[in-house]
């Protein structure tokens, strides 16, 4: 679950990493109050789920209350990279020296949290690894010897931060957002630009913070913080029946039990010409409740046609989800979709016996997987 910019500095607030004072406000008259309330000048700041705000209009500087409401009138509605601005974050504005970067990840490749620090903040970090890579300081924390003051100190010598006291902050920064980091289940915590301000204050002022969607039960406070209308709701509607869910622009529904032969499947049905709806994880089991959601789920897109059901029996068995499916189609109404099913493995010839002896024309069998996969795709269009 990625974090607005607010919240992900409430976190910070939180470990003691030094963030400016601000409101939230959701009209130019909140924004007003809000800028009443800060004093002096402050920053607006549009509120999306994005990056790259500044260079599309959605940050800007204003003097005085009055600014801050027609600045505030400015940014909201605007259209971010699709995200529509609704919330603003009004900021009281800092003086900017220097601009820093920093953040912390999973480097999944070496299995550890992998800190990035570099003093050319303030652009996208891509930019910096590709023109500057010498700039950039990466350093790897172990995850069982957990953060040693070191690390921060490498990080801080290694990116050539000579000012004893921005040293000394930049390090208590470090050791902070690690602790964000592991406290709050994250998967990146963001800070670009870190700033020196010219009273030689280190803060925080921007925050890009991920927080791992499966750590969430360990942290209502943050889950609350969800927007459901930044979501697709599809799969918010998937997230609340606990379906593995992604939607797709295709028109081809797509079940498949286990990630690898969904995807595989995902991939056979483009390589046969057509556009899967989804991806979707029936998971272990391949119970008629477990199909029942799922489908319930993919036919909430209006734009599916047809539906692929592509099934390996391992642990799961074919009669089992053969007779989920035909319990699934008793409970719902899928007359609008034809469903091709593929079933292989563990008991799959009983699972066709089974569907062959339901005698249900809207059902179709196929052997193999690129079988199913085309036969689902000339469904799709025969019914478009
Ligand atoms: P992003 O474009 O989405 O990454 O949004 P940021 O929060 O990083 O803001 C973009 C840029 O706006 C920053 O890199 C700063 O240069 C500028 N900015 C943001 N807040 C302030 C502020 O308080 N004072 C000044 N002078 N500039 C700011
Ligand atoms: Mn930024």
């Amino acid at each position: 679950m990625d974090l607005y910019e607010y919240q992900g500095k409430d976190l910070f607030r939180r470990v003691g990493i030094p963030v400016s004072a601000g409101r939230l406000a959701t009209t130019p008259e909140e924004a007003r109050t809000a800028a009443e309330e800060l004093g002096g000048p402050v920053v607006v700041k549009a509120q999306v789920l994005t990056g790259g705000r500044g260079k599309a209009g959605g940050v800007k500087l204003a003097d005085d209350p009055a600014d801050a409401e027609a600045k505030a009138r400015d940014i909201l509605g605007l259209d971010i990279r699709g995200h529509v601005v609704h919330t603003l974050w009004i900021e009281k504005a800092s003086d900017i020296e220097r601009e820093y970067y920093l953040s912390i990840t999973f480097d999944r490749g070496a299995k550890k949290p992998l800190f990035m620090f570099t003093t050319q903040g303030g652009v996208e970090i891509e930019q910096v690894a590709e023109e500057n890579p010498d700039a950039l300081v990466r350093l790897h924390v172990d995850p069982l010897a957990g953060f040693q003051p070191w690390v921060a100190r490498r990080l801080v010598y290694g990116g050539g931060v000579e000012d004893p006291s921005e040293q000394k902050q930049i390090a208590a920064i470090v050791e902070r957002l690690y602790r964000a980091f592991v406290e709050f289940d994250a998967m990146l915590c963001e800070i670009n630009p870190l700033i020196v301000t010219p009273e030689g204050e280190v803060k925080a002022l921007d925050s890009k913070f991920t927080v791992d969607d499966s750590g969430l039960f360990r942290h209502p406070d943050i889950a609350e913080w969800r927007d459901p209308t930044a979501a697709d709701p599809i799969e918010t509607f998937a997230r609340e029946k606990h379906v593995t869910y992604v939607k797709l622009d295709g028109d081809v529904g797509v079940l498949a039990n286990g990630a690898g032969l969904g995807m595989s499947t995902v991939d056979v049905v483009a390589h046969a010409g057509g556009r899967p709806a989804n991806f979707c994880d029936l998971g272990g089991g391949g119970s008629a409740e477990g199909v029942v959601d799922a489908l319930e789920v993919i036919t909430r897109d209006e734009q599916v046609r047809s539906i692929f059901f592509n099934i390996f029996g391992g642990i799961t068995r074919c009669d089992e989800v053969a007779r989920g499916i035909l319990a699934a189609l008793e409970r719902l109404d899928m007359s609008r979709y034809p469903i091709v099913v593929r079933l292989d493995g563990t008991n799959a010839e009983e699972g066709r016996r089974i569907l062959a002896d339901a005698g249900r024309e809207d059902i179709h069998p196929e052997a193999t997987m690129l079988d199913g996969a085309r036969r689902a795709v000339e469904l799709a269009g025969a019914a478009a």
